[in-house]
C-alpha cells in the first residue's frame, strides 16, 4: 500500500507543481526507446533542482552522471541565457541520447556532455567554479565525486547528492555492497568537512524510499 500511495501522491505534487511539457516527455520517450535504465529523476526532484539553481543564481552549473538528460534538461531550464553547464557521463550511447534531447530543448548551446569515467574527466575542470553540483553517477565513487565538488562549487553555491539512502540500507554497517560502501563512505567524509554545512532528507515517491544530500559551500570565514 505504501508504495501505491507514494505514487499517488507524487503523481497529485507532479499535476501542480512540476507538470512536464512535450520536450521532457520525449526525453523520458527517447531514453525508454533506447532500453536505458529507469534511473533519472522525478519531475518533483527537476523541479527542486531548478529551484535550488534559481535561488543560488547559478550562471554555471556541473552535473556528474548524464544518462539521458532528463535532469540535465531541468538544470539548464534554471540558467540565464549566457550560463554554462558541464555534465559528464561515461556511457557514449547514453551521451548521444542526451545531446539528442538536448537539442531538442534548445540547450544544445549552453549545455556540454562530456564523455568518460567522471574521474577522469573532472580534472579537466580544475581551476573553474561552478555554482551548482549535482551528483548522480556511479555511487562506489560518491566519496571522490564529493572531493572534487567541493572544489570546484564557489562559497555560497551548493553541492546536491542523489540516492544517498537507497531503501534504508545505508544504515546497514555490515552491506559489503560497494555503492552501499560508496554512500557511507561519503557521509563520513561530509559529516567530519568543515568547509561545508549540510543536511540528508529522505524521501518517497514513484521511485521508492530514498533521499538526497544538500550542502552549502562554506567560505574561510564562516
Ligand atoms: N542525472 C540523470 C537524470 O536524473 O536524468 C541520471 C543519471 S544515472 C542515475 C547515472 C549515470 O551515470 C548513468 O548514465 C551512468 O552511465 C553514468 N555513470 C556511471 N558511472 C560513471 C562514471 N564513472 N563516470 C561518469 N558517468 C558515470
Amino acid at each position: 500500500m505504501a508504495q501505491e500511495q507514494w505514487t499517488a501522491v507524487d503523481e497529485y505534487l507532479v499535476e501542480r507543481y512540476a507538470p512536464e511539457d512535450p520536450v521532457l516527455i520525449a526525453a523520458r520517450r527517447a531514453a525508454d526507446e533506447a532500453g536505458l535504465p529507469h534511473v533519472a529523476v522525478s519531475p518533483l526532484q527537476g523541479r527542486y533542482l531548478q529551484v535550488l539553481a534559481r535561488t543560488v543564481r547559478a550562471r554555471r552549473i556541473l552535473e556528474i552522471g548524464t544518462l539521458a538528460g532528463y535532469s540535465t534538461i531541468w538544470l539548464g531550464r534554471a540558467l540565464p541565457a549566457d550560463g554554462r553547464l558541464v555534465t559528464l557521463e561515461h556511457n557514449p550511447a547514453h551521451a548521444e541520447i542526451a545531446r539528442a534531447n538536448l537539442a531538442r530543448a534548445g540547450l544544445d548551446e549552453l549545455a556540454e556532455v562530456r564523455v568518460g569515467a567522471a574521474l577522469e574527466t573532472l580534472p579537466e575542470l580544475a581551476g573553474e567554479t561552478f555554482d551548482l553540483v549535482f551528483v548522480d553517477a556511479d555511487r562506489p565513487n560518491v566519496p571522490e565525486y564529493f572531493r572534487w565538488a567541493l572544489e570546484l562549487t564557489r562559497p555560497g553555491g551548493l553541492v546536491v547528492v542523489d540516492n544517498v539512502v537507497r531503501r534504508g540500507a545505508v544504515v546497514d554497517e555490515a552491506d559489503l555492497d560497494a555503492e552501499i560502501q560508496g554512500v557511507r563512505r561519503f557521509h563520513e567524509l561530509l559529516a567530519a568537512e568543515p568547509r561545508a554545512m549540510a543536511t540528508a532528507i529522505q524521501t518517497v515517491g514513484a521511485k521508492g524510499h530514498d533521499g538526497f544530500t544538500l550542502a552549502l559551500v562554506l567560505s574561510e570565514e564562516e
